[in-house]
């Protein structure tokens, strides 16, 4: 075996120096331990118990869509300017309007809340909401009944 020539002024670690024993090892632990749980103790909750309490939104959050069906003219801009394509709409004329739609689904499922369809509606129809809850176990697809419905929790955005 050849003997290992240690260059002049190289610094060796002596390691027998530096273990550490068992007893400062498990004071470390228990000491880091107990320092998480009181820090989560005495800290600030960030559990909410939901559905009773809710969290807080910041004022431009984008939630579920709400349709405004008087003001909607079916122009399907709002269908054009989506990236994912995922809003359907089926118009027919109305005595008072242009058009009217008769039907207006968003599967929402597939829906990456960017806001565009809000933004290239020409009439203020489509808002979106602060309404987080936008799926249920059986159905994806927001139909113009659900769409049009005032949520519960909702705050429209300008
Ligand atoms: S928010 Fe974006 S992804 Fe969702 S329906 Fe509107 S345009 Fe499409
Ligand atoms: S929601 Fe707005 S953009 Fe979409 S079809 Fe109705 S009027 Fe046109």
């Amino acid at each position: 075996m050849e003997d290992i020539i240690i260059p002049e002024g190289t610094k060796v670690k002596n390691v027998e120096r530096d273990k550490i024993s068992f007893v400062e090892k498990a004071y470390a632990s228990i000491s880091g331990g107990f320092k998480v749980t009181l820090e989560h103790l005495f800290g600030k909750k960030v559990t909410l118990r939901y559905p009773e309490e809710r969290k807080e939104l910041p004022k431009n959050y984008r939630g579920r869509h709400y349709l405004d069906i008087e003001k909607c003219v079916a122009c399907e801009f709002c269908a054009a300017a989506c990236p994912v394509d995922i809003i359907f709409i089926v118009g027919e004329p109305h005595p008072e309007k242009v058009r009217h739609p008769r039907v207006f689904n968003i599967d929402i499922l597939k829906c990456i809340f960017c806001g565009y369809c809000v933004e290239a509606c020409p009439t203020g129809a489509l808002q979106m909401t602060d309404v987080y809850e936008v799926f249920s176990p059986q159905r994806f697809i927001l139909t113009i009944d659900e769409l049009s419905k005032i949520p519960e929790f909702k705050e429209f955005k300008e």
